[in-house]
């Protein structure tokens, strides 16, 4: 064990979701005492609680696509159940959408993409180099992943984004539903299927399990301190950093790292930073399998719906809500998830039996692309990665310890 005392630590990071608990680890495996403190009662349970559980690392794509371009006026109207629009009241938020829009060209599309894509396939080398060093369980499964398409034409514009990632030497195939099936089984219940696109590398893992068990390797290993029910009440920046944190609680440090997911944005207002970054709101469920539950991940890319085996059980995730702001399950909204899911795939859970339904806030940029970077020697930014923050967490923390500057530099 490591670290130098309750009285002393380099870093305090603040969030302990994925991101946080990732950066933690780089900061601390990197030498540095850290001091990670989080509001809620225990690692993992913000936006990282029950998400999908996809490691994406093959799929990096934008949210604000040229395809998006069409369904902008049902989105708008409100007429899309799958992506809803709530205006929010803050200036932030008009200036966000803006950007999201202008995020929309094909070539942004491309140039937003192949950035992700980058850092989901250094996440996927840190995760690999993790499991190597540091076994930890958390119902880590590489079944590989597939996208289901319903018809000839959205199956041949996903080839522009397969050549991409065939470019930087991700493994993805286009397969006929027929082959499809011949790997996947289970396939043979979706009605309409024309094709996939086959991710045979990308994996699943839990991320909350995530959390927990890495923080504890962190703890034991590493020496870093926690600090839960804490929530961060007051940051005062006077020869380094004095975070004041419900309780009563001043911790300080020279060097802070902001890893608050959506909440990052208000946090850093108060530090008079302007972060780019919006909640997506997003719902999943847990059921028992169902009786043809595949062992392959799949992503409905009609319904905007994965599903996948964790464990023993099978995670279903999806809809997107652009402007909400609280985490509370809508059981119209829940309801609907679990309507759709069973209209894809029939027999992939047991629906009448969903054992939790849970909704979380996903904190998205306008490109998709977080904001990982050092503000100066003694502020450091970990945040705003959207739909895909458990498959680059990873990545983002090692990129964020490894560009540590020096302090005063
Ligand atoms: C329905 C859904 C499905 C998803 N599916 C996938 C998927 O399959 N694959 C994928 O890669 N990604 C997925 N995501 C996205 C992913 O879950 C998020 O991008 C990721 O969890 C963000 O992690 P984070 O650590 O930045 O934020 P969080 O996990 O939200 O962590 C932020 C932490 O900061 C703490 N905090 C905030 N403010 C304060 C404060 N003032 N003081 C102290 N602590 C504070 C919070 O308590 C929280 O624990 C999904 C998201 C949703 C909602």
């Amino acid at each position: 064990m490591r670290g130098r005392g309750r009285d002393h630590h380099d870093v305090i990071v603040i969030g302990a979701g994925v991101v946080g608990v990732a950066t933690a680890y780089a900061l601390a495996d990197r030498g540095a005492a850290v001091c990670i403190v989080d509001g809620a009662e225990g690692p993992g349970r913000g936006a990282s609680f029950a998400n999908g559980a996809q490691l994406s690392y093959a799929y990096a794509d934008a949210l604000a696509a040229p395809a998006l371009i069409a369904k902008l006026p049902a989105l708008a109207l409100g007429l899309d159940p799958l992506f809803r629009l709530k205006l929010a009241p803050e200036a932030g938020f008009y200036a966000w959408l803006a950007a999201f829009l202008r995020n929309m060209t094909c070539s942004r599309f491309q140039r937003n993409t192949r950035e992700v894509l980058q850092l989901a396939l250094e996440s996927q080398e840190q995760m690999q180099a993790l499991q190597k060093r540091r076994p930890i369980a958390f119902s880590h499964a590489v079944p590989g992943k597939m996208h289901l398409h319903y018809s000839e034409e959205a199956l041949r514009a996903a080839e522009a984004t397969v050549a991409l990632k065939r470019r930087h030497g991700v493994r993805q195939d286009i397969l006929s539903a027929r082959e499809a099936i011949s790997i996947e089984p289970a396939l043979a219940q979706v009605r309409g299927l024309v094709g996939v696109i086959y991710s045979p590398d990308d994996a699943v893992g839990d991320a909350r399990l995530f959390c927990e068990t890495l923080l504890e390797v962190c703890r034991q290993d590493l020496g870093v301190e926690t600090r839960f029910a804490s929530e961060v009440t007051k940051i005062v920046r006077k020869d380094g950093w004095r975070v004041s944190v419900a309780g009563g609680e001043v911790l300080a440090a020279p060097r802070l790292v902001l890893c608050a997911g959506e909440e990052s944005r208000i946090i850093a207002r108060t530090l008079g930073l302007k972060l780019p970054i919006q909640p997506v709101k997003g719902y999943s469920f847990t059921a028992p399998p169902g009786p043809d539950a595949p062992m392959i991940s799949l992503t409905d890319t009609q319904r905007k719906l994965v599903f996948c085996r964790l464990g023993a059980k099978v995670r279903v995730a999806g809809l997107a809500e652009l402007g909400a702001s609280s985490r509370a399950v809508d059981p119209k909204r829940a309801q609907l998830l679990r309507g759709l899911a069973r209209e894809a795939l029939p027999a992939v859970a047991n629906y009448e039996a969903v054992e939790s339904e849970w909704a979380g806030l996903r904190p998205m940029t306008p490109n998709s692309q977080p904001i990982i970077r050092w503000v100066d020697s003694h502020l450091g930014l970990n945040t705003g990665h959207g739909m895909l923050g458990w498959t680059l967490a990873m990545g983002s923390g090692a990129r964020l310890a490894r560009a540590m500057p020096a302090l005063g530099a």
